[in-house]
């Protein structure tokens, strides 16, 4: 069976569990970082090292594959489809421009009538004034951020310091009244054809995922509602690979996106063990059209994401047959680095 080589933006966790991934299934990889140490290249067939705006590094790299998928979203606009004119990118450019900017992809969402939190645009202090009826509110950079950087919490209008650097742009978000969070990973090979995780229950410290388990303790009304959602975001953006929806539930039961991994997504680290097919396999699959295999939970789990020097613990640590360590092999420890993870099954 035609198995192509497979060009990876990015050798963070994501890359290398994506390489790994493909390893297993018979597909090359290349992975291209802007990080000389980046740990895919302990997991990659071959590794590219250069900067993403180097047209000769970005022609060697487009030279030695056959396709291109991306493992974070932040990647511009302009690079992504200027590889696609030579080499198909996966998912397509313009849905990773839509839902790199929290404001389009707010948009996008609303229009297709999926409930977000409420939100607005901010350019400058004034605006911010403007909008008190979004306070308490998280004030977010529209590009760019993760893992809660780039985001001022606003809990007061009197709280407003004049540390807020108005050369970005915002979106201000109505803080929710946060019972618990969810995601949903899904993975579209192509029109209405899906396979799908059952959603994931997630627990966030200092805005960074924590803990994940399946099943997620949900009402079968926020199951269904949060599976078909993401069903139709898959659908409406013609995605082709794994993406991950995250959501909010509130305190009064209502259901609200947050937004839209275009990627496989950390909280679905636990399908590794949990399923017979992983979030990264199926990602691999549908962009390199391989065979939709229907993907089928084995064990209930729970990963805890390994943060900063905890994973000096996890190194020396004994496990038992139903606990899996991933070490993501990063160079350096550092404070609120992702740097490990360690899923339970529960045989
Ligand atoms: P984000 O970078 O938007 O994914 O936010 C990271 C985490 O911050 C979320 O998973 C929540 O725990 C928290 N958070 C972000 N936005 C909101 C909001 N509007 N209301 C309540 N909590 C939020």
């Amino acid at each position: 069976m035609y198995r192509p080589t497979l060009g990876i933006i990015g050798g963070g966790q994501l890359g290398s569990l994506l390489a790994d991934a493909a390893k297993k299934i018979g597909i090359k990889t290349v992975i291209l970082s802007d990080d000389i140490n980046a740990p895919g290249k302990n997991f990659s067939s071959s590794f590219i090292y250069g900067n993403y705006d180097d047209q000769v590094i970005i022609d060697e790299f487009i030279n030695s594959v056959d396709l291109v998928t991306y493992e974070f979203e932040n990647i511009p606009f302009s690079i992504l489809k200027k590889i696609d004119e030579k080499k198909t990118v996966l998912p397509k450019p313009e849905v990773n421009n839509l839902i790199q900017n929290r404001l389009t992809e707010k948009d996008f969402l609303n229009k297709i009538n999926i409930q977000t939190t409420k939100y607005t645009s901010i350019n400058n202090i004034d605006e911010l004034k403007e909008n008190k009826n979004l306070i308490p509110g998280l004030l977010k950079t529209t590009t760019l951020g993760y893992d809660g950087k780039g985001q001022y919490k606003i809990n007061k209008f009197e709280d407003l310091n004049n540390n807020i650097n108005f050369n970005k742009k915002y979106i201000l978000e109505k803080l929710v009244n946060l019972k618990k969070e969810i995601s949903v990973v899904i993975t579209r090979f192509g029109h209405q054809k899906f396979e799908m995780y059952e959603p994931i229950e997630n627990v966030h410290e200092d805005q960074i995922l924590k803990h994940s388990k399946v099943p997620a303790e949900i009402s079968e009304k926020i199951r269904e509602k949060a599976v078909n959602w993401s069903t139709l975001i898959a659908e409406e953006l013609d995605y082709i690979g794994t993406l991950c929806v995250e959501f909010f539930i509130d305190k009064n039961d209502n259901l609200y996106v947050n937004e839209i991994a275009p990627r496989v997504h950390n909280s679905g680290h636990l399908t590794i063990n949990s399923h017979n097919i992983s979030q990264f396999e199926n990602h691999i699959r549908a962009v390199c059209g391989l065979e939709k295999i229907q993907t089928k939970k084995m064990f209930n789990a729970k990963m805890i994401n390994i943060i900063g020097d905890e994973i000096s613990f996890y190194r020396k640590k004994i496990y038992k047959n139903n606990e899996f360590f991933f070490d993501y092999l990063k160079k350096d420890i550092k404070n609120k680095r992702k740097m490990g993870h360690l899923t339970i099954i529960n045989k």
